[in-house]
C-alpha cells in the first residue's frame, strides 16, 4: 500500500463498474425472454481494471474514481485493496456503483449494457479535491468512462511534471487542449478511426502521424495479435513493436493492461517505443486466461514470456 507521503508511480482517474456477466444459449430480442446461466459478478470498469493491473507489475498505484454506497462498491474496493491500489481518492456514494449488465451466448459474442451510475457523478469539483494526490503523481492515466468535462478538468489541474496518458475510450470528441495534453494518446484501430473521420489513412502508420497531427505528444496504437505501434512526435517515425505470440483465451481488458503497463514504464524513465515493448508483453500475457482483472500479470510473468 502507497503512504501517505509517498509518490505514486501511476495514478489512475477513471471508473469502476461491476460487471455482471450471464451465458446465455441465444441472446434475447426486442420483447424476448430467455433463461440464463448463474449470475457471475466480476470487478471491472477501465480505471479500476488499469490500477489493478498496474499495481500487479508492482508500481505504487491510486485510484480517483466514485462508486456507489453499496454492495457493488465494497466488491470494487475490495478488489482494488487486494491488488495493492491506494483507494484513498475513491469517493462513495452519490448514484449506485457503475454496472455492465453482459449476456454472452456460447460463440463469444455479447450484448452489454453500461449504467454508468456514480461514475457519471466524479466531477469537476472532485478532481479539484483530488490535488494533494494529483501532487504526488508521476503518471496520471485515463480514460472516457467518467464526463469528459472532469477529463478536461483533469489535464487542467494536472502538475507540471506530471505525464498524462489518455486512452479514449468510449470515443467521444475531444477538446484540442486534452489532446494536445496527452503523451501518449492510446488508440486502438476503432478509436483511432473515430478520432480521425474521414482523414483516416489506410495503415496505423498513417493514422499515427494523422493522430499527431491533432495535437498529442506521442500517439500509441494497439493493433490486437499484432501488437502495437508507438510515434513519439519529438523523436521521429512510428515504431511497430510485435506482440508475442500466444494463444488467446480471452481478450477482455487486454488492452487496459496495455495501457497501465505502458503507464507504469513510462513513469519510470523507459522510452516511448521501450514502454511499448513491455506493455505489448503484458497485454499478451492478460489475453491468456479469463476475465479481465483475473488475468492480469505480475511483471515477471510477462517478462517471461
Ligand atoms: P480490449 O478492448 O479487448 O481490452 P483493445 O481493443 O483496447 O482491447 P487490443 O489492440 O485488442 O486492444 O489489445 C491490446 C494489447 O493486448 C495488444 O497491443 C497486444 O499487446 C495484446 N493482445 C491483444 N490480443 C492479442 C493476441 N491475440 N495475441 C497476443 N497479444 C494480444
Amino acid at each position: 500500500m502507497t503512504r501517505e507521503s509517498e509518490p505514486y508511480d501511476v495514478l489512475v482517474v477513471g471508473s469502476a463498474n461491476a460487471d455482471l456477466v450471464i451465458g446465455v444459449e441465444r441472446r434475447p430480442g426486442a420483447g424476448e425472454t430467455v433463461l440464463g446461466s448463474d449470475l457471475a459478478t466480476h470487478p471491472g470498469g477501465k480505471g479500476a481494471n488499469q490500477a489493478v493491473a498496474a499495481a500487479r507489475l508492482g508500481a505504487r498505484t491510486g485510484l480517483v474514481g466514485r462508486v456507489g454506497e453499496d454492495a457493488h462498491g465494497r466488491l470494487l474496493l475490495d478488489s482494488l485493496r487486494a491488488a495493492g491500489v491506494d483507494t484513498a481518492g475513491v469517493l462513495v456514494g452519490g448514484a449506485p456503483t457503475g454496472v455492465a449488465v453482459i449476456t454472452v451466448d456460447p460463440s463469444g459474442d455479447n450484448s452489454i449494457v453500461v449504467s454508468p451510475g456514480a461514475n457519471a457523478r466524479l466531477s469537476p469539483g472532485d478532481i479539484a479535491a483530488a490535488g494533494p494526490l494529483l501532487a504526488r503523481a508521476r503518471v496520471v492515466s485515463t480514460q472516457l468512462e467518467i464526463p469528459l468535462d472532469t477529463v478536461a478538468a483533469l489535464v487542467d489541474a494536472l502538475p507540471p511534471d506530471a505525464r498524462l496518458v489518455l486512452n479514449p475510450s468510449p470515443p467521444a470528441p475531444l477538446p484540442d487542449r486534452v489532446l494536445a495534453a496527452c503523451d501518449p494518446l492510446v488508440v486502438n484501430e476503432h478509436e483511432a478511426r473515430f478520432i480521425l473521420g474521414d482523414a483516416a489513412g489506410g495503415t496505423p502508420e498513417e493514422w499515427a502521424r494523422g493522430l499527431l497531427g491533432l495535437g498529442p505528444r506521442s500517439v500509441v496504437i494497439t493493433l490486437g495479435a499484432a501488437g502495437a505501434l508507438a510515434a513519439d512526435g519529438r523523436t521521429g517515425e512510428p515504431v511497430r513493436v510485435a506482440s508475442p505470440a500466444v494463444t488467446a483465451v480471452d481478450t477482455t481488458g487486454a488492452g487496459d493492461a496495455f495501457t497501465a503497463a505502458l503507464a507504469w514504464r513510462l513513469g519510470r524513465g523507459d522510452d516511448l517505443a521501450g514502454a511499448t515493448g513491455f506493455a505489448v508483453r503484458v497485454g499478451a500475457a492478460a489475453v491468456t486466461a479469463r476475465g479481465a482483472q483475473e488475468s492480469y500479470p505480475t511483471a515477471e510473468r510477462a517478462v517471461a514470456l
